[in-house]
């Protein structure tokens, strides 16, 4: 059966705008189109396709899943349930990087390395506003590597991926920025089971080790990241909103110099780092 626009809205039990990004979505009518003009009709396939992703919604999936992608800096990126939903306080991660390759001595060809890169959305916008870079893209999972080289063909960057635990697979190479988005809520923490946490990969998310805080991921790529610096290169990662204390403690207590703290949108202190000096 039909239906318009607006009585699909309607009867949906959803949030308006997310009703409306969905039948944008199966219509291909701009956001524009389907606010001024409610009373187009949707064909009765279409019709049904919207009704399918309004019960997904309404059963607790998250948007980025059911319309498969997310716009993150800027760029528009396909996201699975194989990755992590990129969030904007990881726009800042890349605001950073960013900011630390216009600061070298010789910005091009510089080396970058993101660590657990998931859907690829931080390699790929420095690389799309950097492309003199060098950049590689480490993860663990092969399937969220798919997603990430699916993004970067269709972004139109040009990243070399690898599959490897953190810097295992990197054995011998050095860069002079290493960044990171890594699993750090704590083991057993509540929100893994609400909202859209119920649906991420949970190793991106978490380092599933009781009592370590969730801090064993960020601990590891602290104690092996100087092997894979240059002189006077950069670690830069996020971290849970809690755990800027103890990352600069680890920093510090690694030998790294001129530790920084940034803080997000919400005023949280999310991406820490420091500089490697070689000794
Ligand atoms: N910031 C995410 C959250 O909403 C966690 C992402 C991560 O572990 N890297 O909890």
């Amino acid at each position: 059966m039909s239906i318009t626009i607006s009585a699909l809205i309607k009867q949906s039990p959803l949030a308006r705008r997310e009703a409306e990004m969905i039948v944008e979505r199966i219509s291909g009518i701009s956001r524009a189109t389907v606010i001024a003009h409610p009373e187009r009709v949707l064909d009765a396939a279409q019709h049904q396709q919207a009704l399918a992703m309004i019960e997904r919604r309404a059963g607790g999936e998250p948007m980025a899943y059911i319309l498969g992608s997310r716009e993150f800096y800027g760029l528009d990126f396909i996201v699975t349930p194989a990755v992590l939903i990129p969030r904007p306080e990881t726009e800042l991660l890349v605001e950073q990087a960013l900011a630390r390759f216009s600061s070298l001595p010789t910005p091009q060809g510089a080396r970058m390395l993101d660590l657990g890169t998931g859907s690829g959305a931080i390699a790929i916008s420095v690389a799309r506003h950097c492309p003199s870079a060098n950049i590689t893209a480490a993860d663990i999972s092969g399937a969220a590597l798919d997603v990430a080289r699916q993004n970067a063909n269709a972004l139109d960057a040009n990243i070399r991926f690898i599959e490897s635990d953190w810097f295992a697979s990197l054995a011998g190479e050095s860069f002079d920025l290493v960044v990171s988005n890594p699993p750090y809520v704590a083991a057993g923490d509540k929100h893994l089971a609400e909202g859209d946490l119920r649906f991420e990969p949970i190793d991106a998310l978490t380092d599933g080790a009781p009592g370590e805080n969730g801090l064993a991921c960020i601990r590891r790529i602290i104690a092996d990241a100087p092997q894979h610096l240059n002189n006077g290169g950069w670690l830069l990662f996020e971290h849970g909103y809690d755990q800027a204390p103890a990352c600069a403690e680890l920093l510090s207590a690694r030998g790294f110099a001129d530790l920084c703290c940034f803080h997000d949108l919400a005023g949280i202190p999310r991406i820490s780092g420091g500089c490697w000096h070689a000794h």
